[in-house]
């Protein structure tokens, strides 16, 4: 159907423990088995990304929430890229909407942080999307073109390669609230657009740009139909492996 590799990541937020993070990503690993086309990646609160690492095995990324801008120094708190690379991160969320909407983080903090992630050869998963308010308004193109022309800021075409673009409604966050295939389609069509303006028509055609909001098994396969979207970021579903084994199955569609 597309030339683009189908992209399911999931992101735990701040949930699970010690054993049962690493339960959760053995029971990740042995749903996704051998290679089933599709790239999986399991972003794991950062004090059991170790643990929960050794379980994920070779065919699931291991994934941070969230990264710092500097080298290792004085940022108390903070975690950054070449802490995450030695427990085996390959992939980063960045501008999540949590961290954006609750934390408080500006586009150009998460532009920052973008950039920091590709220089340290690590994969980018951009969250962009808009608020309720801002829907109603008529201003998702808008707000979506905002957050990707920042969060892009100073990256290169050879960097985009390692970059994955997340729409998420913020709406449909958590809220069990879908977006329908075709207004979210109709938003991956102008995200893609936008990238073709950005950068070019090859970069365009290469990015894979995933589905985030309340995607579960039961709305995935309608969703993974349309024909911009790559893929989706889980939140819920990826708590239950079953549930995320069935997303994942979804997307062998795109395949
Ligand atoms: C998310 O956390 O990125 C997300 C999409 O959450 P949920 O699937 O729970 O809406």
């Amino acid at each position: 159907m597309s030339t683009r590799k189908p992209f399911v990541g999931g992101n735990w937020k701040m949930n699970t423990d010690l054993n049962g993070a690493a339960e959760l990503a053995a029971g990740v690993a042995s749903a996704v088995g051998s290679d089933s086309g599709v790239e999986v990646a399991c972003y794991v609160p950062f004090p059991y990304l170790v643990s929960a690492g050794q379980k994920l095995g070779s065919n699931v990324r291991l994934g941070a929430q969230d990264v710092w801008t500097q080298d290792n120094g004085a940022f108390t708190g903070e975690v950054s890229t070449d802490m995450l690379k030695d427990c085996g991160v390959t992939t980063v969320l960045t501008g999540h909407s949590e961290r954006r909407h609750v934390i408080g983080e500006s586009d150009e903090l998460v532009g920052e942080k973008t950039r920091r992630a590709l220089i340290a050869g690590l994969q980018a998963v951009l969250c962009i999307g808009e608020t309720i308010e801002q829907r109603e308004a008529g201003e998702t193109d808008a707000v979506n073109e905002r957050q990707i022309r920042a969060g892009l800021d100073g990256v290169s075409a050879e960097d985009l390669k390692n970059v994955v673009l997340a729409y998420e409604p913020v709406w449909a966050i958590g809220t069990g609230k879908t977006a329908t295939p075709e207004d979210a389609q109709d938003a991956h069509k102008k995200i893609r657009a936008l990238i073709g303006s950005m950068y070019d028509e090859s970069a365009a055609g290469a990015i894979r740009i995933i589905y985030g909001g309340s995607m579960k098994p039961g709305n995935a396969p309608e969703l993974m139909a349309m024909d911009d979207i790559d893929g989706g970021l889980i939140g819920g579903a990826s708590l239950k492996a079953d549930d995320f084994g069935a997303i994942i199955e979804a997307a062998t569609s795109r395949v």
